[in-house]
């Protein structure tokens, strides 16, 4: 791949469809509320009139309202969603930990519960539809449209099943059928990278020097790594089979003969530049000795925030050896942007240098118009999945 192609992919978005242009006037809403008419119009280079058309039956429905706004010198009419009558709910199956939270179209999370992931997926999904049901039960006023749940693999092309989740050890799960509260709620399941790429592709759209048509790779970097990606401002999951990219390049061979990793592979990228690695490479491949547990990643940062050598060390390992798969990635995909989500963020100050070493040092022909940037871990967690949820509801406005 010439330094030309990876360019061009940069501005590969293609110009948006009608159906396309009211997706992303609702996105646009949800992520910059409340927005006039005019400022949506410029902001998506479209007639005013094309916003009105688009606008006014949801302002019969009742879901969007629009209200005078008063501002330094004139008023303005505002656009923004109803937000007391519709909600969300999301699940976040990590390896560790899972979560449930609800949110509501404004996109304030205004709920979570935490709890520690059984071994099988009968029992995880039994405890995750307790918490549903609790959070279904409580809010009998409003009415929930979409469940949305982000797994650590690859779903099928109808995303309602997990088709595999090396790092849990499951395999074949259906997920949306044991979630549904009822039968008009819809549950989408999708991989917690591509998730965590959607809650970032909308937090950029907050930023308004940013555009809606933005592309990079988020690379999610926790127990394991797994990668999404946003094309012009949509991610993509591959073509064909339906199961996407994601999640596939954590278990790209980094070091030939290298450590064994639950694929059954050797040498995996996720093995070397994932948050949980940290321990091993703290503990120097050795098992923990007497009394000495296996340390989280949290705390291995906050060591090496109190000065601590190894702690330090360790983290700037994962760095350059993140740094190593990023160059790859990069050039793979030929998409230039890099978005890090997930745990490996906490040690940011720690990972970055050596990860910008290692990219300068291994990217093909010395290519210079990459970046890298931390994103927010919460995007990873809970964000990505009630993230899922709330874009499926407005896709089908
Ligand atoms: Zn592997």
């Amino acid at each position: 791949m010439n330094h030309r192609s990876v360019i061009n992919a940069e501005s590969a978005g293609a110009a948006p469809s009608p159906a396309r242009k009211r997706s992303l006037l609702l996105r646009l809403i949800r992520s910059a509320q409340p927005m006039t008419r005019t400022e949506l119009a410029s902001r998506l280079e479209i007639d005013k009139s094309t916003v009105t058309e688009n606008i006014k039956p949801l302002i019969a429905e009742g879901l969007i309202r629009e209200e005078t706004q008063e501002g330094e010198g004139r008023k303005a009419r505002v656009l923004s969603f109803v937000n007391d009558r519709d909600y969300f709910i999301g699940l976040n199956l990590g390896v560790r930990r899972s979560q449930v939270g609800l949110i509501s179209l404004n996109g304030e999370i205004e709920e979570e519960v935490d709890f520690e992931t059984p071994s099988t997926a009968t029992f995880a999904l039994r405890m995750a539809r307790e918490r549903i049901e609790s959070i279904y039960r409580n809010n009998p006023d409003k009415q929930l449209r979409v469940i949305g749940v982000s797994v650590p693999g690859m779903t099928d092309a109808s995303r309602s099943e997990l088709v595999y989740a090396p790092n849990l050890g499951w395999d074949n799960v259906q997920i949306a059928d044991k979630l549904k509260v009822n039968e008009s709620v819809k549950v989408i399941v999708e991989n917690d990278s591509t998730a965590a790429a959607m809650y970032e592709a909308r937090v950029r759209i907050r930023r308004t020097e940013e555009g809606l048509m933005s592309n990079f790779i988020l690379v999610r970097s926790g127990t394991g790594i797994g990668v999404g990606l946003v094309i012009g401002g949509e991610v993509f999951r591959g073509s064909g089979s339906g199961i996407g990219i994601a999640g596939e390049f954590g278990h790209m061979t980094i070091v030939a003969g290298g450590k064994p990793c639950v694929c059954g592979n050797r040498g995996c990228w996720e093995k070397y530049a994932s948050a949980a690695s940290a321990a091993t490479l703290y503990l120097g491949d050795r098992p923990p000795g007497r009394g000495e547990s296996v340390p989280r990643f949290v705390e291995i940062v906050s060591k090496a925030e109190n000065g601590d050598n190894r702690s330090r060390r360790s983290l700037e390992k994962i760095g350059d050896y993140l740094g190593i798969g990023i160059a790859n990635v990069i050039m793979g995909i030929g998409v230039p942007r890099v978005i890090i989500s997930g745990r490996l963020v906490y040690g940011w100050q720690f990972i970055k240098d050596p990860m910008f070493e290692a990219i300068r040092r291994s990217i093909v022909g010395k290519f210079e118009g990459w970046s890298v940037e931390a994103g927010e871990p919460v995007g990873s967690a809970i964000g990505g999945a009630l993230e899922v949820a709330v874009e499926e509801f407005l896709t089908t406005l």
